[in-house]
């Protein structure tokens, strides 16, 4: 069957490299245990065991799992690891580089971006980068921000340190955002939205089922595939490495290997290979500072 192309867009059609005619990455934000030891620095924030139990099955088992279905199927992933979560685990960072994928920066305590100031952000930046050259003695080239929201502070950070960015949504192929690649994430092709389920009264709505997932994942990748576009995925090491996930996922990637013009690699490789190619000239967004909108609409500063 031939899917028919959604592509409606002023801009031309993204090109990929030779005979590839899309891109898959396969990416793992290994957040582990670190959004709970954030939330503890609120004096008021309950200590709960269960929760931490479930978090750590991720570096016990999960992660684990992920890394065993890679090889299966011989794909080379990006994991962004929260500094804290490379201290804690340090066998994390090295399995990773050990076994060929990309290992990237996603906050030091998973921080909140609507929590943390500027300075704090830039801190957040700086331990995390430590622990990774102290532990693999690499630096690495890409940031996914904790929860995928950004600012232009840490925008302008990345563009300093030379950093792409794995944090917005505003094309499902590669873009510029003040002068910093982007390699786009979005939320529908994330399992936190329909997966996380923590337990002890504190969600709303019971986890989904993996079949009409895996159906609207496969349809989302089946329609990018056939308009060029770039399927990110994102997963979780203590959510998708439960079993009844593996399988989902095994599925999914027998589908997505299975076409050889889809371009399966990290997301590191993505970013270099919008910087040297004539996408680079072509898909260039401003960056819209939000306080400038605010002062010019309202007359002032929020
Ligand atoms: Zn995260």
């Amino acid at each position: 069957m031939t899917m028919q192309t959604t592509r409606s867009s002023h801009s031309p059609a993204y090109t990929w490299p030779e005979g590839r005619h899309s891109a898959f990455c396969f990416t793992v934000d290994v957040d582990a245990e670190s959004p709970l030891l954030w939330n503890l620095k609120d004096e008021t924030s309950p200590r709960l065991i269960g929760q931490l139990e479930q978090r750590l099955f991720g570096p016990r088992v999960g992660i684990w799992r992920l890394l065993d279905l890679l090889d299966r199927f011989a794909i080379k992933a990006t994991f962004f690891v929260p500094g804290v979560v490379a201290e804690n685990h340090p066998e994390l960072l090295p399995a990773f580089v050990e076994r060929g994928h990309e290992v990237g920066l996603h906050g030091y305590f998973h921080e909140i971006v609507s929590q943390v100031s500027d300075a704090e952000f830039t801190g957040a930046l700086e331990a995390s980068l430590e622990i990774f050259r102290k532990q693999i003695g690499v630096v690495p080239r890409g940031f996914r921000s904790p929860a995928w929201e950004m600012t232009p502070h840490m925008l302008n950070e990345l563009k300093v340190r030379g950093f792409y960015d794995s944090s917005l949504s505003g094309f499902d192929h590669p873009y510029m955002i003040g002068d910093v690649v982007e390699v786009p994430v979005q939320w529908a092709i994330d399992d936190a939205v329909y997966f996380k389920f923590v337990g002890g009264g504190a969600d709303s709505w019971p986890p989904s089922a993996p079949g009409p997932i895996l159906d609207a994942w496969l349809d989302e990748w089946e329609m990018l595939h056939a308009d060029g576009g770039l399927l990110m995925l994102t997963v979780h090491d203590w959510i998708s490495g439960r079993a009844h996930r593996i399988r989902m996922l095994e599925k999914l990637l027998h589908r997505i290997t299975g076409e050889p013009t889809a371009w399966i690699t990290t997301v590191g490789e993505i970013a270099a290979h919008h910087s040297n190619s004539v996408n680079k000239g072509r898909y260039i967004v401003p960056l819209r500072n939000p306080e400038l909108i605010a002062e010019r609409r309202f007359g002032r500063a929020n």
